[in-house]
C-alpha cells in the first residue's frame, strides 16, 4: 500500500500552480470527483498546505538549487504560502487572482443565494441553474481540456449544488426531475431569473357532443375545451368540430391535475407525464387512415349502407382525415359523423399509454 501511495494528485497541482494562480476552490475543483464529503474548497486547501510542506522539506534538504525557481509557484498559490515566502526571500509577495473565477465565486455563490431567496416561495419546489459569461465557459473549458483535468467539476456546477444546499437546509425544496420553478443566475449581468416550469401531460379525449372545439382560437362562440380546463390544450390530430370522436384521440394538457375527467360532453383520460424526446415524438403522430360513420339521407336505395330508419342510412367510409371524407361526400345529405377508430400509430399511442394508466390505477 505504501509502495502504491504516489504523489499524482500533488504532482498535478504543483503543474497547474506553476502555470496559473488559483484559489482553493478553484484548485480544489481540479479533484472535485476524489474524496467525497469534502467543499472543494477543503481539497484545495489541503493540497495548498500539503505542497508547501512538501517545498519547505525540499529546500531545507537542499534538494532545489535556485531557490528563486518556486516564487511563481509560491505567488499563484495565494495567501497560505506568504509566511514560507517570507522566510526564504526579501522582496515582497506579488497577490494574484485566481486565473479562473478572479478570486470571486464565493462572492458569485452568495449573491445568488441572497437573490433566489428573494424569489423562492417556501412549499414551490425548485432547480437551480447558471449561466457563466461566454468568456469564463470558454477559459473553462480550455483550461480542463489543455491539462486533462479527469476529476474536474465545472464552476457552474459547484455553484449550483453549494447554493442548492444551503437553501434546501432552509426549508426549499429541490427537485431536479420535475420542478415547478427554475431559479437561474446570470453572473454577468448580476441577476436572477425565474423560470415557471410546466408539466406536460399526455391524455386521450372522446366527444361525444358536438360543436365544442379544442382550441379557444377556432371557436366562433367562445366555447372551448381548452377554457374550460383553463389551460393550454394542444391536439397532435383533429377532427371537424361538428363530428363525435369514439375513439380515443390524444391531447396534451399543461399542468392537469385530474386523472379522469367529464366536461362539456368530453370524456378525458389522463394518462402520463410526458417531455423531451418522447413529447415531440408524440406531437409527429398522425393517423394513417380512419374510419368514419356517416350517417345520410337519401331518397334512392344506399347498397353499402346500413338502413336505420326510412331514408336514413349508416355507412362507413375509411379516409385519410376529415377534409378527404368531407370531398367524397360531395352529393349526400349528411346528417352526422363519427369517428370510430384510426389507422397507424396513433392506434399504438392510444393502447400504450392508456393500458399503462390502467395498471397503475
Ligand atoms: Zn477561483
Amino acid at each position: 500500500m505504501q509502495n502504491s501511495l504516489r504523489t499524482q494528485i500533488l504532482n498535478k497541482a504543483f503543474e497547474l500552480l506553476s502555470k496559473y494562480p488559483l484559489c482553493d476552490n478553484c484548485l480544489g475543483r481540479c479533484f472535485a470527483r476524489l474524496s467525497l464529503g469534502h467543499t472543494n474548497e477543503e481539497r484545495g486547501k489541503a493540497i495548498k498546505l500539503l505542497l508547501l510542506m512538501e517545498i519547505d522539506r525540499l529546500i531545507k534538504e537542499h534538494e532545489i538549487e535556485d531557490i528563486s525557481q518556486l516564487k511563481e509557484v509560491l505567488y499563484n498559490i495565494g495567501s497560505h504560502a506568504v509566511t514560507l515566502y517570507q522566510n526564504y526571500f526579501n522582496d515582497n509577495f506579488q497577490n494574484r487572482s485566481c486565473y479562473i473565477c478572479n478570486n470571486r465565486i464565493n462572492e458569485y455563490k452568495e449573491k445568488f443565494e441572497e437573490k433566489a431567496l428573494e424569489k423562492l416561495e417556501k412549499g414551490k419546489t425548485f432547480v437551480l441553474g447558471v449561466k457563466l459569461t461566454d468568456e469564463l465557459k470558454r477559459r473553462e473549458e480550455r483550461f480542463m481540456i489543455e491539462n486533462q483535468l479527469f476529476y474536474y467539476e465545472s464552476i457552474k456546477n459547484e455553484i449550483k449544488r453549494e447554493v442548492g444546499k444551503n437553501l434546501s437546509k432552509q426549508g426549499f425544496i429541490p427537485d431536479f426531475d420535475n420542478p415547478q420553478v427554475e431559479i437561474v443566475y446570470d453572473i454577468e449581468y448580476d441577476v436572477v431569473i425565474e423560470f415557471t416550469r410546466t408539466t406536460k401531460y399526455l391524455a386521450f379525449y372522446n366527444r361525444l357532443s358536438r360543436g365544442i372545439p379544442i382550441s379557444s382560437w377556432v371557436s366562433k362562440t367562445g366555447d372551448s375545451l381548452e377554457s374550460v380546463l383553463g389551460t393550454q390544450t394542444v391536439a397532435p390530430y383533429s377532427e371537424s368540430v361538428d363530428f363525435r370522436i369514439i375513439d380515443d384521440y390524444p391531447l396534451i394538457v399543461e399542468n392537469m391535475a385530474e386523472k379522469e375527467l367529464h366536461v362539456k360532453g368530453f370524456h378525458i383520460l389522463n394518462t402520463s407525464k410526458v417531455s423531451g424526446k418522447e413529447l415531440s415524438t408524440i406531437y409527429t403522430i398522425k393517423p394513417i387512415k380512419r374510419l368514419y360513420r356517416v350517417t345520410i339521407y337519401s331518397e334512392q336505395e344506399i347498397k353499402d349502407g346500413i338502413r336505420i330508419y326510412d331514408n336514413l342510412y349508416d355507412i362507413f367510409i375509411e379516409a385519410k382525415d376529415f377534409k378527404e371524407l368531407l370531398s367524397r361526400l360531395n352529393g349526400f345529405i349528411v346528417i352526422s359523423v363519427d369517428v370510430i377508430s384510426t389507422y397507424g400509430k396513433s392506434e399504438l399511442l392510444a393502447d400504450t399509454y392508456i393500458k399503462k394508466a390502467i395498471q397503475h390505477t
